[in-house]
C-alpha cells in the first residue's frame, strides 16, 4: 500500500503546459473590484507576452453583502480567463482560497487579496521565480513591521515561536497569503484532507523548493480590513491548534513546574517545623496555591477543550463551502489563438 504522493510527473510545470490561475477571495469589495481587474488584465497580457504564459482570474465571492458578485459578473474578459465563483455565505477567506483552487485549472496557482494590498506588479516576479528559477512555492513577507504596535509585534513574534515550536517545517514568520504554487505544489495542496486550514500553515508544511520574496503591502484600496484584534486572535487559535501541539506541551511542562514547585514548598515547611517546632499558619499561602493550581487547570482544560473540538468539527467532515453559482467567461484572445 502506498501512503504517500508521488507528484513529480507535475514538475514545476513544463513549458507545454503553462498557466497560471490567479486565486482572488472578495468579500465586501465592489468598489475596488473594477480597478484590480483592469490591472489583472494588463498583467495577463505581459505574462502572455514575456512567458507564453496563459492566465485565468478566479474571483470567489465570499458571501459579500455588497454589489461584488454583479460588478465580478460584468467584468470583460479581454485577455485572461474569467471565472466568478459565488459561495453560498459568507465562508471566511480561508474558505473561499480554497473555493479558488479547487476550481484553478492544472496549471501554478497564484493567490492575491482583492483589495488592492497586494500589488499586481509584483507577481511577474514571483512568476520569474517559478518559470526561470523554478521554485515551487513562492511566498511573500512584509518587509517590516515598523508601522504596528509594540504589543502587535510582540504577539505575532510570540505566535510564531509557540508554532514553529518543535515542528520541522517552521512556517516563517510574516508571510502571508500572497504567494504563487508551482502546479505540483499546488496539486499537493488540494490533496490535504483536513477541514481546519491553515493557509500559510499548510503552504509551508508541503515543502518543496520554497523562496521568500519581501514586499510593502500597499494601503486598502477602499474600504475597512475585516480582520480585527478579535478575528485575529482567532485564527490564532485556529492556527496553532490545527498545527502543533505546542500548547499541550506546555500545559504538561507548566504542570511539571508546579508540582515541582509544590514539592519543594512541602519541603521547606516540613523543614520549618522541624526547626522551630511550631506549625505554620497557613492560609494565605494555602489560598494562592489553591487559585494557581485552579487557574491553571482551567486554562489547560480549555486548551484541551480547543483540540477537543478540532477532532469534532473534523469528524463532522462538513464541507468547507457550497458554491451557489459559477459562471466562466473565456479570454478573447484565447479563443481567436486555439
Ligand atoms: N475576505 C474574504 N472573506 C472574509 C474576509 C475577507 O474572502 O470573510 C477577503 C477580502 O475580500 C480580501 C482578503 O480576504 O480580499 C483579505 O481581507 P482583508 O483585507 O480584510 O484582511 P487583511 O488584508 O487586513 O489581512
Ligand atoms: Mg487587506
Amino acid at each position: 500500500m502506498i501512503l504517500g504522493s508521488d507528484l513529480s510527473a507535475l514538475g514545476t510545470g513544463t513549458a507545454a503546459a503553462r498557466k497560471l490561475s490567479l486565486v482572488v477571495p472578495l468579500y465586501n469589495e465592489a468598489a475596488g473590484l473594477p480597478q484590480l481587474h483592469e490591472r489583472l488584465v494588463a498583467l495577463a497580457a505581459t505574462l502572455r507576452q514575456r512567458y507564453g504564459l496563459a492566465c485565468e482570474v478566479i474571483y470567489v465571492d465570499d458571501g459579500s453583502a455588497d454589489a461584488t458578485l454583479s460588478v465580478a459578473h460584468g467584468l470583460a474578459a479581454p485577455t485572461l480567463d474569467v471565472q466568478v465563483v459565488s459561495l453560498s455565505r459568507n465562508f471566511g477567506k480561508e474558505a473561499a482560497l480554497m473555493a479558488g483552487l479547487d476550481h484553478a485549472g492544472n496549471g501554478a496557482v497564484l493567490f492575491m487579496d482583492g483589495d488592492g494590498q497586494h500589488p499586481p506588479a509584483l507577481v511577474e516576479q514571483l512568476v520569474q521565480h517559478w518559470i526561470v528559477d523554478g521554485y515551487d512555492v513562492v511566498y511573500t513577507a512584509k518587509a517590516h513591521r515598523d508601522n504596528e504596535s509594540w504589543l502587535r509585534r510582540t504577539a505575532v513574534r510570540g505566535f510564531y515561536v509557540l508554532i514553529n515550536w518543535g515542528a520541522r517545517q517552521k512556517i516563517p514568520e510574516d508571510a502571508g497569503d500572497f504567494r504563487l504554487l508551482s502546479p505540483r505544489a499546488a496539486a499537493a495542496l488540494r490533496q490535504l484532507p483536513e477541514r481546519n486550514r491553515f493557509f500559510k500553515g499548510l503552504a509551508s508544511w508541503i515543502g518543496f523548493r520554497q523562496i521568500r520574496v519581501d514586499y510593502e503591502p500597499e494601503p486598502r484600496s477602499h474600504g475597512i480590513t475585516s480582520f480585527n484584534a478579535a478575528r485575529l486572535v482567532g485564527l490564532s487559535i485556529e492556527g496553532l491548534t490545527s498545527f502543533s501541539v505546542a500548547p499541550l506541551r506546555i500545559a504538561s511542562l507548566l504542570g511539571l513546574l508546579l508540582a515541582f514547585v509544590a514539592f519543594l514548598f512541602g519541603l521547606s515547611i516540613l523543614w520549618e517545623t522541624m526547626v522551630s517546632g511550631k506549625s505554620v499558619p497557613g492560609y494565605p499561602s494555602l489560598v494562592v496555591g489553591l487559585m494557581t493550581i485552579g487557574g491553571v487547570q482551567l486554562i489547560m482544560i480549555g486548551i484541551v477543550g480547543e483540540y477537543i473540538g478540532k477532532i469534532l468539527s473534523e469528524l463532522k467532515a462538513r464541507p468547507i463551502y457550497f458554491v451557489a453559482e459559477h459562471s466562466v467567461k473565456r479570454a478573447e484572445t484565447t479563443s481567436t489563438n486555439e
